[in-house]
């Protein structure tokens, strides 16, 4: 059997396999994976087509005379607002900081919009901005510029959070995808699916008790130190919506190399496990948001691990994983000796995780 025979394996499902994106929006075109892909072919690069925009980075790099600057965008509609482990405030301020300090920039200034629904009671808007601020503290970032906007009770969800954020890429700093190499070592910060798994029982009454929370954290810090230390690491991504399995297959496509997982090096808490099995979800497709991907040649990998693991947020790094010449596939060796190919999520299991 050919790769391309096996490709539905998993993370894919016959929905996603058409080209055609449907007459009208699913929730799965904002899931980050296969259906999003298309999306952004197929309108937003249609209008918005641009040399900064293409390789769909986490964070532009946008040079100027003298200084380099990484700048991202992104919106938060999580519910419940406030699920174990974090919140939608500090959400806003963790996913953009992540996508600024993957890109290797020094996180500096947030912009906060808030999409507000009428009735939302004020104690709720405080509790939130609070942690918002509070999380931009821990970051060492600042919001500078914001928004208010409310809209008709039924017409929103309670409150919907947009943050931009801009930071300081270091001039002689080259990370990105066209730096992979055969060779080249994927390392991982720790265990996956916490997030997603702890938004979705705080919001569904499944009965299930597991005592997950989520790994919602800013990641500035820790990789400041592998930066610092290890500055010819390739590049980095944070594993958020569509997980592991989608950030590394969207890295093998636009590197055009193969990447080789080894399932029993991936660490995953054993009740997260546990819980996923029960529910038919893939750890490898949960979201998170205190989790990254480095890739690293093999003499740097060490120095990666020893970093990550004497950090808060690194204490289960694990080396999960190689490049290898290829063309974009992902394969993944599993615990019962087997290969499987991933390939991006698709569908949508888990709407409004973050
Ligand atoms: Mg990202």
């Amino acid at each position: 059997m050919s790769l391309g025979d096996k490709k539905r394996e998993r993370g894919h499902d016959a929905m996603s396999s058409t080209k055609d994106i449907g007459p009208q929006i699913l929730l799965a075109h904002g899931a980050g994976g296969e259906l999003s892909r298309q999306l952004v072919e197929n309108i937003f690069f249609k209008y918005f087509n641009n040399e900064t925009l293409k390789p769909l980075a986490d964070a532009a790099v946008l040079d100027f005379p003298g200084c380099r600057l990484a700048f991202t965008t992104d919106s938060f509609v999580v519910r419940p607002l406030f699920f174990p482990g974090g919140d939608i405030g500090k959400l806003a301020v963790c996913g953009t900081v992540n996508d600024l300090a993957v890109s290797g920039a020094k996180p500096l200034f947030l912009t906060a919009s808030f999409i507000i629904e009428e009735g939302l009671p004020l104690s709720v808007l405080e509790q939130v901005t609070r942690s918002l601020g509070e999380t931009c503290q821990t970051a060492g970032v600042k919001v500078v510029a914001g928004d208010t906007k409310v809209v008709e009770k039924g017409h929103g969800d309670l409150i919907f959070i947009n943050t931009a954020g801009i930071g300081l890429i270091p001039a002689n700093l080259d990370l990105g995808q066209h730096r992979l190499a055969p060779g080249d070592l994927v390392i991982v910060n720790g265990p996956m699916g916490n997030h997603g798994l702890a938004v979705l029982l705080e919001r569904e009454n499944l009965g299930l008790e597991s005592g997950v929370t989520s790994d919602c954290a800013p990641l500035n810090e820790i990789i400041a130190k592998i930066l610092e230390k290890v500055p010819g690491i390739k590049m980095m991504r944070d594993l958020t919506r569509g997980g592991l399995a989608t950030a590394v297959k969207e890295i093998a496509l636009g590197a055009g190399v193969d990447i080789w997982l080894d399932e029993p090096s991936i660490p995953v808490d054993d009740e997260v496990r546990g819980a996923l099995g029960i529910l038919g979800l893939e750890p490898l497709y949960m979201a998170n948001e205190g989790k990254f991907v480095v890739f690293a040649a093999p003499e740097d990998a060490p120095m990666v691990i020893d970093i990550m693991a004497n950090d808060s947020l690194g204490g289960q790094a694990a080396i999960i994983g190689e490049v290898t010449k290829g063309r974009g596939n992902v394969l993944l060796k599993t615990m019962l000796g087997g290969t499987q190919v991933l390939d991006l999520l698709a569908g949508d299991p888990l709407p409004r995780i973050c």
